[in-house]
């Protein structure tokens, strides 16, 4: 039998709070509601900006950035490397998110990414999902050749390291008329998950988390976690409210 894995919630702030103070003041108030926390992994993912500045108030909550470059140092403008985030102390980066999707990311691009996320030693948090569901199931393809892609060349000694979140983006709060997913949905697409992952890394594929995203809050967080086959949770809008993503934690520490 598969060994049951302490949960981990993701906060994905996006590009928000406006200013580092308010910045502080969440993750100060997150700090104080999670003293107790003992099992559950949290991580949260600010803007790149106030990494630094987070990083000196809790050792507890683990930071990650919500992207980062393939390649290591050089003359890429703009860019920040995943060696230059884990030189800093950062330890998760999301790749791969619907938002960057839309911005033009590919599959081939998250793979570079995930591959230099590896080799610098952090832990990428793979984003897989379908922007609709089709009658013909076809989604399960999609969300398949997401998987192949982005991790096509990744060696079997580094997918213990590999998150995926499933984040289904017709879920996302962001998304114009979203609707909610069930734990159900994410329980299916979990199973086949982990079947793709087996197909492509054996028995280690028992190692990698999948966990699911999708307008969590502190009301459905329990559901999922019991029912939704998952291992974890990435939150978006409810991780900017510190009240509300304190509840999910500690719903995660005090249930499993
Ligand atoms: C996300 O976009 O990663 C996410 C989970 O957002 P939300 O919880 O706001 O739907």
């Amino acid at each position: 039998m598969q060994k049951k894995k302490d949960k981990i919630i993701i906060g994905n702030w996006k590009m928000n709070p406006l200013t580092i103070k308010e910045a502080e003041k969440s993750f100060e108030d997150i700090k104080k509601s999670v003293s107790y926390v003992r099992k559950t992994t949290i991580v949260i993912c600010p803007p790149l900006l106030y990494l630094e500045k987070l990083k000196k108030i809790s050792r507890k909550i683990n930071l990650g950035a919500q992207d980062a470059f393939w390649g290591d140092v050089g003359a890429f403008t703009g860019e920040v490397s995943a060696e230059m985030l884990y030189n800093a102390g950062i330890k998760y980066v999301i790749l791969g998110h619907s938002e960057r999707r839309t911005l033009g990311e590919t599959n081939e691009l998250v793979n570079k990414k995930i591959k230099g996320s590896l080799s610098a030693g952090l832990t990428p948090v793979l984003c897989v999902g379908e922007s609709m569901r089709d009658e013909n199931h076809s989604y399960f393809n999609l969300v398949k050749t997401q998987l192949e892609e982005c991790l096509n060349g990744v060696k079997k000694t580094f997918a213990s390291k590999i998150i995926i979140a499933y984040e289904p983006i017709w879920a996302i709060s962001s998304t114009l008329n979203r609707h909610d997913a069930t734990s159900v949905d994410s329980r299916e697409m979990a199973i086949f998950i982990r079947k793709v992952l087996y197909d492509k890394f054996g028995a280690e594929a028992s190692r990698i988390r999948i966990i699911y995203g999708g307008s969590v809050n502190e009301k459905d967080a329990l559901d999922f976690l019991n029912n939704g086959g998952v291992d974890g949770l990435l939150s978006g809008r409810a991780s900017l409210n510190a009240k509300k993503f304190a509840e999910i934690i500690n719903i995660a520490e005090n249930n499993f």
